[in-house]
């Protein structure tokens, strides 16, 4: 295990891609000046807990071993457990993981969930490796994290490039070394393992939920919307699909190799997402195809992104034509397109509640694990839909209250609770 060190990385003249690090640092900062906060907390809370950093080889297939990094960054556990994904990507690197952890932090806290925030991964392209060695790597991993994770300590999840099986096979890893069956310990599992009926929607249906509160809230109808999603994985398929039941037109998404577009509306639910069939949107029937850049600059009222972080940078934010941006994404708006987008009057509702139907749902599922009962997918979704519902109306209140953007609110009701956590708990020794 490493000791916790910062990683600062300095944006380059040319770009303003920061890492997700530099980004959560700025947006602290800036949310700081707004909430009466102890400077002391808001300097604990740009540096994590701890980055532990290890190494997993990996018999491949031929018999050969490559040896991966993998890291869990825990940012702060004032609140309650680390909580947050494993990302199997190839730029996983520890700078993201802390920058990532940190967002998780705030999210929990915003939700009012009982956790803190962490963030995990390992660095490699899940798309390089076969099955059986997703479920080596993964269990190896595990291992590798044991004295780091559990039901009490560290909840992981999915996160980009790991699913439901990811959970079940480092579930069980964990569980055979401890002995026991031990369902606590990740969240995001199949239901017949231990995991939450709804869990895998609940990001989509959570951006959905927040896309339908801010059109209401600026006196719109979801009936005389249309929308454009980036992504087409469990959270830009399933935002897509439940906003047109609602009534939305959908009119583009897309996958990593670009987009269908029909002004008149697509059939969401005939597109088959990421984990249907992989990378299949552009063949499906459209009157036409356009890039994933081209999908940020339609003209419509609302556009989630939700595949990927930095897609809405100072280059194309001038650009964006829609009135409200969701970010299902985690981190897809540059500090600095945020500013411009403030500037022109798009209303940005932030990843840390968008999103956050994930973690809610991972909580539910948490849990119903610490209780060995299983709640039925209405019982998660009324109560998913009450803790939005609640978030939402405490964040209006301080959008109201000082005149702020929803990302600056939601860290103002982010940080008043941690702050408040860490002065009743003090600073030891
Ligand atoms: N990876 C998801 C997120 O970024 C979910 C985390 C969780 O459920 O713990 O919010």
């Amino acid at each position: 295990m490493t000791s916790s060190t910062t990683h600062e990385t300095e944006p380059t003249a040319e770009s303003d891609l920061d890492s997700a690090l530099v980004t959560a640092r700025r947006q602290l900062e800036r949310a700081a000046a707004h909430v009466d906060v102890d400077p002391g907390v808001i300097e604990r809370l740009k540096h994590p807990t701890r980055v532990s950093q290890v190494s997993v080889p990996l018999e491949r297939e031929d018999g050969s071993v490559d040896v991966f990094t993998g890291y869990r960054a825990q940012h702060d556990d004032v609140r309650g457990p680390y909580k947050g994904g494993l990302r199997y990507h190839p730029e996983v690197n520890a700078e993201e993981c802390i920058g990532l952890s940190m967002w998780m932090t705030w999210k929990c806290a915003v939700m009012d969930l009982p956790f803190g925030g962490g963030k995990g991964g390992i660095s490699v392209d899940p798309k390089s490796l076969t099955d059986g060695e997703t479920e080596r790597l993964t269990r190896r991993f595990a291992e590798e994290l044991r004295d780091d994770v559990g039901p009490t300590k560290d909840v992981p999840a999915p996160d980009m490039g790991t699913d439901a099986q990811t959970m079940a096979w480092f579930m069980d890893a964990y569980s055979m070394q401890q002995g026991e069956t031990i369902p606590g310990v990740v969240t995001g599992k199949p239901p017949v393992v231990g995991g939450s009926y709804g869990r895998e929607e609940a990001p989509g249906r959570s951006t959905a939920i927040a896309t339908r509160e801010a059109i209401d809230y600026e006196d719109r109808n979801v009936s005389d919307t249309t929308v454009a999603v980036q992504g087409f994985g469990s959270v830009g398929a399933n935002a897509a699909r439940l906003l047109e039941d609602w009534g939305a037109t959908v009119v583009a998404v897309s996958d990593v190799n670009g987009a269908i577009h029909d002004p008149a509306g697509l059939d969401t639910h005939d597109v088959p997402t990421h984990d249907e069939e992989p990378e299949a949107v552009l063949e499906q029937d459209a009157p036409e195809t356009i890039s994933n850049e081209d999908v940020l600059e339609l003209d419509v009222d609302v556009l989630i992104p939700a595949a990927v972080g930095n897609v809405i940078t100072a280059d194309n934010a001038d650009a964006v034509e829609a009135d409200i941006v969701v970010e299902g994404a985690n981190g897809p708006t540059t500090f600095a397109a945020d500013t411009i987008l403030e500037e022109r009057d798009v209303t940005v509702i932030p990843d840390i509640l968008a999103n956050a139907g994930g973690v809610t749902v991972s909580y539910f599922e948490w849990l119903q694990d610490i209780n060995r009962r299983q709640w039925t997918l209405d019982e998660v979704n009324a109560e998913l839909e009450d803790k939005m519902l609640a978030a939402w109306a405490d964040i209006r209140e301080e959008v109201e209250k000082q005149n702020l953007t929803w990302r600056d609110a939601a860290y103002v009701v982010a940080l008043s609770r941690i702050a408040e956590a860490k002065a009743k708990r003090g600073l030891w020794p």
